[in-house]
Protein backbone atom coordinates (compact mmCIF):
# COMPACT_ATOMS: atom_id res chain seq x y z
CA UNK A 1 0.00 0.00 0.00
CA UNK A 2 1.53 3.31 -0.84
CA UNK A 3 -0.13 5.65 1.59
CA UNK A 4 0.91 9.24 2.00
CA UNK A 5 1.95 10.60 5.17
CA UNK A 6 4.01 7.94 6.75
CA UNK A 7 7.40 7.84 8.25
CA UNK A 8 8.26 5.23 5.41
CA UNK A 9 6.99 7.90 2.57
CA UNK A 10 9.14 10.88 4.65
CA UNK A 11 12.15 8.65 4.73
CA UNK A 12 11.78 7.96 1.08
CA UNK A 13 11.75 11.54 0.30
CA UNK A 14 15.03 12.30 2.35
CA UNK A 15 16.56 9.11 -0.05
CA UNK A 16 15.75 10.88 -2.91
CA UNK A 17 16.76 13.69 -2.01
CA UNK A 18 20.03 12.56 -1.30
CA UNK A 19 20.28 10.02 -4.13
CA UNK A 20 19.62 13.07 -6.62
CA UNK A 21 22.86 15.04 -6.06
CA UNK A 22 20.73 18.04 -3.57
CA UNK A 23 22.67 19.59 -0.88
CA UNK A 24 20.51 18.98 2.49
CA UNK A 25 21.21 22.20 5.31
CA UNK A 26 19.61 23.12 8.20
CA UNK A 27 18.57 26.69 8.54
CA UNK A 28 21.92 27.26 10.52
CA UNK A 29 24.27 25.73 7.93
CA UNK A 30 22.23 27.67 4.88
CA UNK A 31 22.66 31.30 6.95
CA UNK A 32 26.75 30.75 7.28
CA UNK A 33 27.50 29.28 3.23
CA UNK A 34 29.69 31.25 1.97
CA UNK A 35 28.94 29.66 -1.22
CA UNK A 36 25.55 27.98 -1.76
CA UNK A 37 25.34 24.62 -3.95
CA UNK A 38 23.53 24.80 -7.28
CA UNK A 39 20.98 22.02 -6.07
CA UNK A 40 19.80 21.93 -2.17
CA UNK A 41 17.10 21.24 0.30
CA UNK A 42 16.84 23.26 3.18
CA UNK A 43 14.54 21.19 5.73
CA UNK A 44 12.83 22.55 8.67
CA UNK A 45 10.75 20.97 11.12
CA UNK A 46 8.35 22.72 13.45
CA UNK A 47 7.06 21.65 17.08
CA UNK A 48 3.69 23.12 17.61
CA UNK A 49 2.40 20.76 19.99
CA UNK A 50 3.03 17.08 21.95
CA UNK A 51 2.11 15.14 18.98
CA UNK A 52 4.99 17.10 16.90
CA UNK A 53 7.12 16.37 19.94
CA UNK A 54 6.40 12.68 20.07
CA UNK A 55 7.15 12.43 16.40
CA UNK A 56 10.57 14.57 16.24
CA UNK A 57 12.39 11.59 17.95
CA UNK A 58 11.38 9.38 15.16
CA UNK A 59 11.90 12.07 12.34
CA UNK A 60 15.22 13.18 13.87
CA UNK A 61 16.23 9.28 13.75
CA UNK A 62 15.45 8.76 10.14
CA UNK A 63 17.31 11.94 9.34
CA UNK A 64 20.71 11.02 11.59
CA UNK A 65 20.73 7.56 10.08
CA UNK A 66 21.02 8.85 6.29
CA UNK A 67 23.54 11.46 7.75
CA UNK A 68 21.30 14.49 7.67
CA UNK A 69 20.86 17.31 9.63
CA UNK A 70 17.61 19.32 9.92
CA UNK A 71 16.41 22.12 11.79
CA UNK A 72 13.76 21.72 14.64
CA UNK A 73 11.69 24.78 15.95
CA UNK A 74 10.81 24.19 19.46
CA UNK A 75 7.89 26.37 20.80
CA UNK A 76 7.70 27.09 25.31
CA UNK A 77 4.72 26.33 26.15
CA UNK A 78 4.49 23.70 28.35
CA UNK A 79 3.42 21.01 26.00
CA UNK A 80 6.70 21.16 23.47
CA UNK A 81 9.54 23.07 25.90
CA UNK A 82 10.72 19.65 26.97
CA UNK A 83 14.59 19.56 27.66
CA UNK A 84 15.09 15.96 27.61
CA UNK A 85 13.50 15.86 23.82
CA UNK A 86 15.38 19.17 22.70
CA UNK A 87 19.20 17.92 24.14
CA UNK A 88 18.27 14.43 22.28
CA UNK A 89 17.54 16.09 19.08
CA UNK A 90 20.51 18.38 19.65
CA UNK A 91 22.68 15.53 20.55
CA UNK A 92 22.07 13.55 16.85
CA UNK A 93 23.57 16.81 15.46
CA UNK A 94 20.81 18.35 14.66
CA UNK A 95 20.31 22.22 14.91
CA UNK A 96 17.74 23.47 17.65
CA UNK A 97 15.53 27.14 16.93
CA UNK A 98 13.08 28.91 18.76
CA UNK A 99 9.51 28.63 17.08
CA UNK A 100 8.54 32.37 18.60
CA UNK A 101 5.07 33.98 19.08
CA UNK A 102 5.99 36.44 21.52
CA UNK A 103 3.71 39.31 19.80
CA UNK A 104 0.78 37.08 20.28
CA UNK A 105 1.65 36.61 23.82
CA UNK A 106 1.53 40.59 24.37
CA UNK A 107 -1.37 41.16 22.59
CA UNK A 108 0.60 42.69 19.69
CA UNK A 109 2.34 44.93 22.42
CA UNK A 110 6.49 45.59 20.45
CA UNK A 111 8.18 46.17 23.30
CA UNK A 112 6.95 43.80 25.67
CA UNK A 113 7.12 41.21 22.76
CA UNK A 114 10.79 42.15 22.32
CA UNK A 115 11.74 42.04 25.95
CA UNK A 116 9.83 38.69 26.56
CA UNK A 117 11.59 37.10 23.13
CA UNK A 118 14.84 38.30 25.09
CA UNK A 119 13.63 36.07 28.38
CA UNK A 120 12.07 32.90 25.99
CA UNK A 121 16.12 32.60 23.97
CA UNK A 122 17.90 33.36 27.20
CA UNK A 123 15.83 30.13 28.11
CA UNK A 124 16.58 27.95 25.46
CA UNK A 125 20.39 29.17 25.30
CA UNK A 126 20.55 27.11 28.87
CA UNK A 127 20.12 24.31 26.68
CA UNK A 128 22.00 24.28 23.62
CA UNK A 129 22.97 27.52 21.42
CA UNK A 130 20.30 28.94 19.02
CA UNK A 131 21.42 30.88 15.89
CA UNK A 132 18.14 30.66 13.90
CA UNK A 133 14.55 31.61 14.83
CA UNK A 134 10.77 31.05 12.96
CA UNK A 135 7.54 32.60 13.92
CA UNK A 136 4.90 29.74 14.77
CA UNK A 137 1.93 30.16 13.03
CA UNK A 138 -0.75 28.69 15.06
CA UNK A 139 -3.91 30.24 15.21
CA UNK A 140 -4.09 29.18 19.52
CA UNK A 141 -2.77 30.73 22.17
CA UNK A 142 -0.32 28.92 24.87
CA UNK A 143 -1.22 25.74 25.92
CA UNK A 144 -4.38 24.58 24.09
CA UNK A 145 -3.82 21.92 21.63
CA UNK A 146 -5.82 20.58 18.87
CA UNK A 147 -3.79 17.31 18.26
CA UNK A 148 -6.98 15.35 20.17
CA UNK A 149 -10.80 14.90 20.08
CA UNK A 150 -10.91 15.94 23.57
CA UNK A 151 -8.41 18.79 23.15
CA UNK A 152 -10.61 19.90 19.69
CA UNK A 153 -13.49 20.16 21.64
CA UNK A 154 -12.17 21.94 24.64
CA UNK A 155 -11.04 24.71 21.82
CA UNK A 156 -14.50 25.16 20.27
CA UNK A 157 -16.05 25.48 23.84
CA UNK A 158 -13.44 27.97 24.70
CA UNK A 159 -13.77 29.82 21.78
CA UNK A 160 -17.33 30.07 22.03
CA UNK A 161 -16.75 32.12 25.07
CA UNK A 162 -13.51 33.34 24.90
CA UNK A 163 -11.58 35.11 21.84
CA UNK A 164 -9.22 35.92 23.64
CA UNK A 165 -7.72 32.23 22.99
CA UNK A 166 -7.06 33.08 19.69
CA UNK A 167 -3.91 34.71 18.44
CA UNK A 168 -4.24 37.11 15.51
CA UNK A 169 -0.87 38.43 15.22
CA UNK A 170 2.19 38.11 12.96
CA UNK A 171 4.80 37.89 15.48
CA UNK A 172 7.85 38.40 12.80
CA UNK A 173 6.37 42.29 12.79
CA UNK A 174 8.85 42.62 15.75
CA UNK A 175 11.76 42.91 13.68
CA UNK A 176 10.32 45.89 11.86
CA UNK A 177 11.00 47.62 14.74
CA UNK A 178 14.01 45.17 16.24
CA UNK A 179 17.14 43.50 15.12
CA UNK A 180 17.56 39.77 15.83
CA UNK A 181 21.06 39.99 14.76
CA UNK A 182 21.64 42.10 17.89
CA UNK A 183 21.11 38.89 19.62
CA UNK A 184 23.34 37.10 18.09
CA UNK A 185 20.68 35.30 15.43
CA UNK A 186 21.82 34.52 11.99
CA UNK A 187 18.21 34.41 10.23
CA UNK A 188 14.45 34.12 10.69
CA UNK A 189 12.71 31.38 8.80
CA UNK A 190 10.22 33.85 6.89
CA UNK A 191 12.43 36.97 6.34
CA UNK A 192 16.13 35.78 6.21
CA UNK A 193 15.31 33.76 2.99
CA UNK A 194 14.72 34.85 -0.42
CA UNK A 195 11.79 32.97 -1.41
CA UNK A 196 11.78 34.24 -4.97
CA UNK A 197 14.73 32.33 -6.19
CA UNK A 198 13.80 29.52 -2.99
CA UNK A 199 10.90 27.51 -3.67
CA UNK A 200 8.68 26.84 -0.22
CA UNK A 201 6.92 23.65 0.47
CA UNK A 202 4.81 22.99 3.56
CA UNK A 203 2.99 20.42 5.04
CA UNK A 204 0.78 22.55 7.02
CA UNK A 205 -2.42 21.10 7.87
CA UNK A 206 -1.19 17.66 5.98
CA UNK A 207 -1.75 19.70 3.06
CA UNK A 208 1.11 20.01 0.67
CA UNK A 209 1.57 23.59 -0.50
CA UNK A 210 -2.35 24.57 -0.40
CA UNK A 211 -2.31 27.63 1.19
CA UNK A 212 -6.68 27.39 1.80
CA UNK A 213 -6.74 26.53 5.14
CA UNK A 214 -3.46 28.27 6.26
CA UNK A 215 -3.24 31.95 8.24
CA UNK A 216 0.05 32.77 8.84
CA UNK A 217 2.58 30.12 7.02
CA UNK A 218 3.10 31.66 4.48
CA UNK A 219 6.67 32.60 2.87
CA UNK A 220 6.38 35.62 0.39
CA UNK A 221 7.60 34.84 -2.99
CA UNK A 222 7.07 34.01 -6.27
CA UNK A 223 9.14 30.83 -6.68
CA UNK A 224 6.76 28.26 -6.52
CA UNK A 225 3.61 30.14 -7.79
CA UNK A 226 3.31 27.36 -10.53
CA UNK A 227 4.18 24.34 -9.03
CA UNK A 228 1.11 22.22 -7.56
CA UNK A 229 1.90 18.97 -5.55
CA UNK A 230 -1.15 17.17 -4.39
CA UNK A 231 1.09 14.57 -2.62
CA UNK A 232 4.66 14.07 -1.17
CA UNK A 233 4.97 11.65 -4.52
CA UNK A 234 4.32 14.94 -6.37
CA UNK A 235 7.10 16.39 -4.48
CA UNK A 236 9.51 13.11 -4.98
CA UNK A 237 9.42 13.46 -8.72
CA UNK A 238 9.89 17.19 -8.84
CA UNK A 239 13.84 16.23 -6.63
CA UNK A 240 13.80 12.87 -9.34
CA UNK A 241 13.62 15.33 -12.05
CA UNK A 242 15.54 18.06 -10.09
CA UNK A 243 12.95 20.79 -12.37
CA UNK A 244 13.41 22.86 -9.02
CA UNK A 245 16.90 23.39 -7.55
CA UNK A 246 16.33 25.21 -4.32
CA UNK A 247 14.20 23.93 -1.79
CA UNK A 248 12.49 24.76 1.73
CA UNK A 249 10.58 22.12 3.07
CA UNK A 250 8.75 22.08 6.26
CA UNK A 251 7.05 19.75 7.86
CA UNK A 252 4.94 19.08 11.34
CA UNK A 253 6.14 15.51 12.55
CA UNK A 254 2.80 15.18 13.88
CA UNK A 255 1.86 14.84 10.28
CA UNK A 256 3.42 11.47 9.39
CA UNK A 257 2.10 8.47 10.99
CA UNK A 258 3.93 4.79 11.63
CA UNK A 259 0.54 2.75 12.18
CA UNK A 260 -2.38 2.56 10.14
CA UNK A 261 -4.84 3.47 13.27
CA UNK A 262 -2.92 6.61 14.32
CA UNK A 263 -2.75 7.33 10.44
CA UNK A 264 -6.73 7.30 10.17
CA UNK A 265 -7.77 9.47 13.29
CA UNK A 266 -5.43 11.80 12.28
CA UNK A 267 -6.36 12.00 9.01
CA UNK A 268 -10.43 12.54 10.44
CA UNK A 269 -9.00 14.74 12.85
CA UNK A 270 -7.26 17.70 10.76
CA UNK A 271 -10.37 17.74 8.14
CA UNK A 272 -11.77 18.91 11.20
CA UNK A 273 -9.09 21.41 11.97
CA UNK A 274 -9.15 22.28 8.45
CA UNK A 275 -12.81 23.33 8.64
CA UNK A 276 -11.98 25.23 11.50
CA UNK A 277 -9.22 26.90 10.22
CA UNK A 278 -11.49 28.17 7.11
CA UNK A 279 -14.13 29.79 9.45
CA UNK A 280 -11.36 31.23 11.50
CA UNK A 281 -9.71 32.60 8.57
CA UNK A 282 -13.20 33.68 7.19
CA UNK A 283 -14.23 35.83 10.48
CA UNK A 284 -10.53 36.93 11.73
CA UNK A 285 -7.81 38.00 9.46
CA UNK A 286 -4.17 38.50 10.96
CA UNK A 287 -3.65 41.66 12.42
CA UNK A 288 -0.02 43.33 11.92
CA UNK A 289 1.42 46.04 13.86
CA UNK A 290 0.37 49.84 13.11
CA UNK A 291 2.25 51.22 9.97
CA UNK A 292 2.70 48.13 8.20
ZN1 LIG B 1 4.28 26.49 14.46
Amino acid sequence: MNLDFTLTKYKELCETILDSGYSIYSLKAYFSLQNETEKFVIIRHDIDDEIDLINSLKIAEIESDLGIKATYYFRTTNRVFKKDVIKKIAEMGHEIGYHYETLGKTDGDIDLAFKLFIDELENFRTLCPIKTIAQHGGPLKGDQSAASFSGLFNIIINLMFKTKNLDSWLSKDIWKQYNFADLGILGEAYLSIDYNKIAYFTDTNRIWNDPKYRMKDFAEGKSNINIVINCTDDLIKIIKNKSVNKIVITTHPSNWKSNLAQWVSWLVLQKIRNYGKKILIMSNKSKSVKGS
